[in-house]
């Protein structure tokens, strides 16, 4: 087991992996910019380097001055969280290459999964149904009308290297798809250095549901049922709920078995999370995110299991103690990510907490790095918590969560709780009854 783990991340998850360390009983070592100098991640790790300026590039993204804080503290491994460096292969190498654990995939599978085309080549391969479209990069807009006629309109351009819901166009006959090329490939250029794109068929009324996997590289690969994380708002969750309302047990148990024979065949290690969407019944994948996921915890309440622990010991070498049978599914849980945002325009609210009282009770977890008195830094995305609920089924899960928002005070700064409760008493959240496309229309009605 290792001695000391280097948190390459700040915020919530950055906290979450402390907690892990701690019960593992292993030191932590907390990075942060100037401009987080005072956050409850510093505070609480055992020791801390102040690796750089504010902006992100400069600081959680600077590789060098990581690899520096590892060298002065002696870490052994590092847990990289999500966003940052989490799904950056060359991290993985050059810590690899120093001695040091990177706590994830190999490098190999971050590389092929950050590729979702060859991601769905992959996967069309180990027999798991992907989204019809093109399988190999567009080379120009005849290529892009031609696959679009083969899986009909409305089509979606896409990023090859894409992430956060970002470098997607929706294109609803030939005459949109050069304008939806030409503004996919400028975003993408601009926020992925790499402008490949592809095209896939637009699915009008899909859920977006995922499994998480957990495998130990050694001959172990498990699912752990699936979330519903079909409440979007600009191709971005903001509610999550584990079981899906829309599957039943044979379905789960089949698309669950049908991931975890795919990730053995391919020798997956750590943690992992494969996306898709579903629409009448089938399952189309999207994509494979190779790193604990901002949703873990809905997985975590419904399954008794740590992923971040389980992480930690895989990366270690250990093999799993848990077989399929072990991983029973209790209850229900949902997670409503707080956002330092209006409610409404979702404009951004940085600034200085005032006060700040978070819910508690029965089957109540709040995953945050904020408290009276904490100033959240504009340099980084608003994420300040996620409130997850846990109960016997899902209509106590929604009592609960009522109840929970209700007791929630953030002030000094706007937040997205009044949102979460209006949205609780909607009929079609009440019923489970939303697609990806349910809360872009409910925002837009009067
Ligand atoms: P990212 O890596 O940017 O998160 P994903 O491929 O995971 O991108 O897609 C994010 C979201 O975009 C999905 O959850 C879904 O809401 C929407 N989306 C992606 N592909 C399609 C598609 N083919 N049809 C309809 N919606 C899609």
């Amino acid at each position: 087991m290792f001695d000391k783990i280097l948190i390459a991340n700040r915020g919530e998850i950055a906290l979450r992996i402390e907690r892990a360390c701690k019960e593992l009983g292993i030191a932590t070592v907390a990075v942060h910019s100037t401009a987080d100098a005072d956050a409850m991640h510093v505070k609480l790790a055992d020791e801390c380097v102040c690796i750089g300026p504010p902006a992100a590039s400069e600081s959680y993204l600077n590789i060098p001055q990581i690899l520096a804080a590892c060298e002065i503290t002696s870490a052994d491994a590092v847990h990289p969280g999500y966003g940052f460096l989490s799904e950056n292969a060359k991290f993985a190498e050059i810590l690899d290459e120093h001695g040091i654990t990177f706590i994830g995939p190999t490098a190999e599978h971050i590389r092929l999964m950050g590729d979702k085309i060859a991601a769905k080549d992959t996967m069309t391969k180990l027999g798991v149904p992907v989204v019809p479209g093109s399988d190999s990069p567009l080379e120009s807009d005849a290529d892009a009308i031609k696959i679009a006629e083969e899986v009909g309109y409305p089509v979606l351009v896409k990023a090859a290297g894409g992430g956060g819901g970002r470098g997607m166009q929706v294109a609803r006959s030939a005459d949109e798809l050069p304008h939806a090329i030409s503004t996919a490939r400028a975003e993408a250029s601009a926020a992925f250095g790499d402008d490949r794109l592809y095209v896939e068929k637009y699915l009008t009324q899909p859920r977006h549901i995922e499994i998480q996997v957990l495998c130990d590289g050694q001959g172990t690969s498990l699912h752990l049922g699936e979330r519903d994380c079909s409440l979007q708002r600009r191709h971005q969750k903001i509610l999550e709920e584990s079981p899906s309302p829309a599957l039943n047990a044979e379905q789960r148990d089949d698309i669950g078995a049908r991931v975890a024979t795919a990730m053995l065949e391919l020798g997956y290690r750590g943690v992992g999370t494969v996306e898709f969407l579903y629409d009448n019944g089938e399952f189309y994948f999207i994509e494979m995110n190779t790193r604990l996921q901002v949703e873990h915890p809905v997985t975590e309440m419904i399954t008794g299991i740590d992923l971040v622990i389980e992480q930690i010991r895989i990366a270690a070498g250990s093999p799993l103690s848990l077989s399929q049978s072990d991983i029973q599914l209790n209850g229900t849980a949902i997670e409503c990510r707080i956002n330092a945002e209006n409610p409404s325009t979702f404009m951004p609210s940085p600034g200085k907490i005032t006060q700040f009282h978070q819910p508690g009770g029965l089957g109540v977890r709040v995953d945050s790095m904020a408290y009276a008195g904490y100033t959240i830094p504009p340099y980084y995305d608003s994420l300040i918590g996620k409130l997850i609920v846990h109960a016997r089924n899902r209509n106590e899960c929604l009592m609960r969560l009522r109840r929970a928002l209700g007791e929630f005070v953030i002030e000094g700064v706007e937040t997205t709780i009044p949102l979460f409760i209006k949205l609780v008493g909607e009929p079609d959240i009440v019923n489970g009854t939303y697609d990806i496309h349910w809360l872009e229309n409910y925002l837009k009605k009067p």
